[in-house]
């Protein structure tokens, strides 16, 4: 069991157990609410269930995906809340992957001016990305993230058994986020990633422990995302902008299959511009065609995806913002690249 300290609150990674229903407990709140959706209450609510008992908890139940983070859903968990005479002395735990922990965590912060909530995050991404840094929200007006706040749960339970029901690919998208925290600030942990054979062999818990802290430390030192934060958006300025533009197509791509494609794309631009060695981008290379496979983007894409980046919220007059990597372990932020170098990047990956 491991316990990451956090400025508000813990985040606890090992198995769930008896001390943390303990723990909620002592908390005495007035009632208990879990927040699922229909794959987290018939996958994971048997591993949680037991240890709430005794609490007897009320249940919200909805559907799950992307799709549903939105207002109407927010609206349905509001009046669950309210019917259940839910009041800011309640608690709601949150028990799905970061579609439901980010909803849930801002239906809770926004209702009757905030309620307390625990995360329970149940997929690879949520446990090493989505619970820490506060961000919570939903999509609106066809944007991402569009409308929410920043607010941190009193908890995070992260118990790795929950991957044990996770679709294979889903667990593979998480996995990029675990790359791009050693590839920004562990080099230790980037060397056993080099190591690694197949996803189904892996400590989670351990991997999890130092990819959270990783993020931990870079959220502390800038918890409003005022600027230290983009040493996180290694990967994700290519990454981002693939991700669109598949999201239109028959074949789109989940996250952290999107990350993949923009972490060697910006790798290679930290050779360009930065003091990355060749050798170190052919391993980072290497790694990720083995985990993610080639994944081309046709020529007709280019153009659209330059434009996408160019919109991105982090740039600066100057031009489309990256962060790269001068080392490995190493980030540099607010690095700018040429259209010119862009498209040649794109051309590594070239379909
Ligand atoms: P997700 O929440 O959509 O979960 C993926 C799918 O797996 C869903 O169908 C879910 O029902 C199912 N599922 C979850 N856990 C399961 C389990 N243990 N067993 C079986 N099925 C399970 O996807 P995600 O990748 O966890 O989260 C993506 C969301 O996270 C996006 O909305 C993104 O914006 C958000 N996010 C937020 C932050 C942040 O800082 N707040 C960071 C990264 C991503």
């Amino acid at each position: 069991m491991a316990v990451l300290h956090l400025d508000n609150y813990d985040v606890t990674i090992g198995e769930l157990e008896q001390a943390q229903a303990e723990w909620l407990r002592a908390r005495k709140f007035a009632g208990l609410v879990v927040l699922m959706d229909d794959n987290t209450r018939r996958d994971c609510w048997p591993l949680l269930e037991p240890l709430l008992a005794e609490m007897s908890p009320q249940l919200i139940v909805v559907r799950p995906g992307e799709q549903h983070k939105t207002l109407e859903t927010c609206q349905y968990i509001w009046q669950q809340l309210f019917d259940m005479g839910a009041g800011r002395n309640w608690c709601l735990i949150n028990l799905g992957g970061g579609v439901l922990g980010d909803m849930g965590g801002f239906c809770a912060a926004t209702y009757k001016r905030g309620m307390s909530f625990v995360q329970v995050p149940t997929t690879l991404l949520s446990q090493v990305d989505a619970s820490v840094g506060g961000k919570l929200g939903i999509d609106f007006y066809g944007v991402k993230n569009s409308i929410g706040v920043f607010h941190d749960p009193i908890a995070v339970w992260a118990d790795a058994r929950f991957f044990g029901t996770l679709p294979a690919r889903e667990l593979r998208s998480g996995f990029a986020e675990i790359i791009k925290h050693a590839l920004i600030a562990d080099a230790g942990q980037w060397q056993e990633l080099l190591q690694l054979e197949d996803l189904s062999s892996v400590d989670w818990a351990n991997w999890v422990a130092r990819s959270v802290a990783v993020k931990q430390a870079i959220v502390q030192a800038d918890p409003h995302e005022k600027g230290l934060r983009k040493a996180l958006n290694f990967g994700h300025t290519v990454g981002h902008a693939v991700e669109s533009y598949f999201l239109q197509t028959d074949t789109p791509l989940l996250h952290g299959e999107a990350i993949a494609v923009g972490m060697v794309c910006e790798a290679w631009l930290s050779v360009q511009q930065q003091t990355l060695s060749p050798a170190e981008y052919a391993d980072i290379r290497a790694l990720l065609m083995r985990v993610y496979g080639h994944q081309p983007v046709p020529l007709q894409a280019w153009p659209e995806l330059l434009a996408t980046m160019r919109q991105d919220k982090k740039n600066e007059d100057t031009g489309i913002n990256f962060s790269l990597l001068p080392s490995i372990g190493a980030v540099s932020v607010n690095e700018i690249c040429t259209p010119e170098a862009i498209l040649a990047s794109i051309g590594m990956i070239k379909g």
